[in-house]
């Protein structure tokens, strides 16, 4: 099973992330691009997926069938949006192939069919796909387990650029996932998301989120903790998308040889705690 170059799929391969994992698979070793998936009607469909993606002709077109795509694959890297993610994950979960997920701004009801794809398929899926960040994430566990809620106010600020549609990031959200876990509470119950108007002083405990958006930013992230007189402020900048199209090539190439299962970056970078 795991002989030869892992052959793989990327999906939405027109969009921003796309078009940057078919410029990144062919410098990487041990992957291959097997298919290109567009969306049904998308103008690109049927045009060669080097060049869109500014490479030359590779002649892989990009297709609308991602069953066909997906038959003779071994994995499929998808960075597209929450309704067309979660029908991929049944079709790869069909096909037995690896799914890599970057694709942010996922319902619980998205992530719960997510959760039952990954009883028969092994996906890593992840906010950020970058080392950077993880261990960001990691540092940010361990202040906030360090700083007492009583005496410092978790912020989390992110900015990106103008056509990012959800909001906070996926980054902004696993971050601040961290900083609860280091906590010991639930970030559903203690995140204030926005603030608007005569808001009153702010809950203690609870972990602020804060968006910026504009311009081309590829992705600025910032958790600040806030003490009497003092702030700690752990930060991120990521300058290029090839980061994350990296670190979801090297998760496919991680998860091949995985029991099915529902994996993070931080388990493929071997962050993880347990
Ligand atoms: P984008 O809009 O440029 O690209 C998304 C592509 O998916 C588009 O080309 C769209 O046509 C395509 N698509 C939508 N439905 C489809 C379908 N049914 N079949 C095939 N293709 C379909 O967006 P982007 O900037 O590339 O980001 C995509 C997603 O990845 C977003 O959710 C973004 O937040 C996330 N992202 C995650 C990371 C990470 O490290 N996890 C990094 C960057 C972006």
């Amino acid at each position: 099973m795991s002989d030869g170059a892992m052959k793989l799929v990327v999906v939405g391969a027109a969009g921003r992330m796309g078009q940057t994992l078919i410029r990144m698979i062919p410098s990487m070793e041990g992957v291959t691009l097997h298919a290109a998936v567009g969306r049904e009607g998308s103008p690109f469909i049927g045009k060669d997926a080097g060049e869109i993606a500014g490479l030359g002709p590779i002649g892989v077109a990009i297709s609308s069938d991602p069953l066909s795509a997906f038959l003779h694959a071994d994995g499929v890297i998808d960075f597209t949006a929450p309704a067309t993610t979660v029908a991929f994950a049944g079709l790869a979960a069909q096909a037995r192939i690896v799914h890599i997920i970057g694709t942010t701004g996922c319902s619980e009801d998205d992530e719960a069919k997510i959760e039952a794809a990954a009883r028969h398929a092994r996906i890593v899926k992840s906010g950020n796909m970058g080392l950077g960040v993880n261990l960001l994430g990691v540092l940010v566990e361990q202040a906030a387990r360090a700083l007492a809620q009583d005496d410092w106010d978790i912020e989390v600020l992110e900015m990106h650029h103008r056509h990012k549609v959800d909001a906070p990031s996926g980054t902004a959200l696993l971050l601040g996932q961290a900083a609860a876990k280091g906590r010991g509470i639930n970030l559903r119950d203690h995140s204030v998301r926005a603030r608007d108007g005569h808001t009153g002083a702010r809950p203690l405990g609870t972990i602020g989120f804060a968006t910026l958006r504009g311009g081309s930013v590829v992705g600025d992230h910032s958790v600040i903790f806030a003490g009497e007189g003092e702030r700690v402020t752990l930060s991120h900048s990521a300058g290029d998308r090839s980061l994350f199209a990296r670190g979801a090539i090297k998760a496919a190439l991680w998860a091949r040889d995985k029991k099915p299962g529902l994996y993070s970056m931080l388990d493929v970078l071997g962050l993880s705690s347990h």
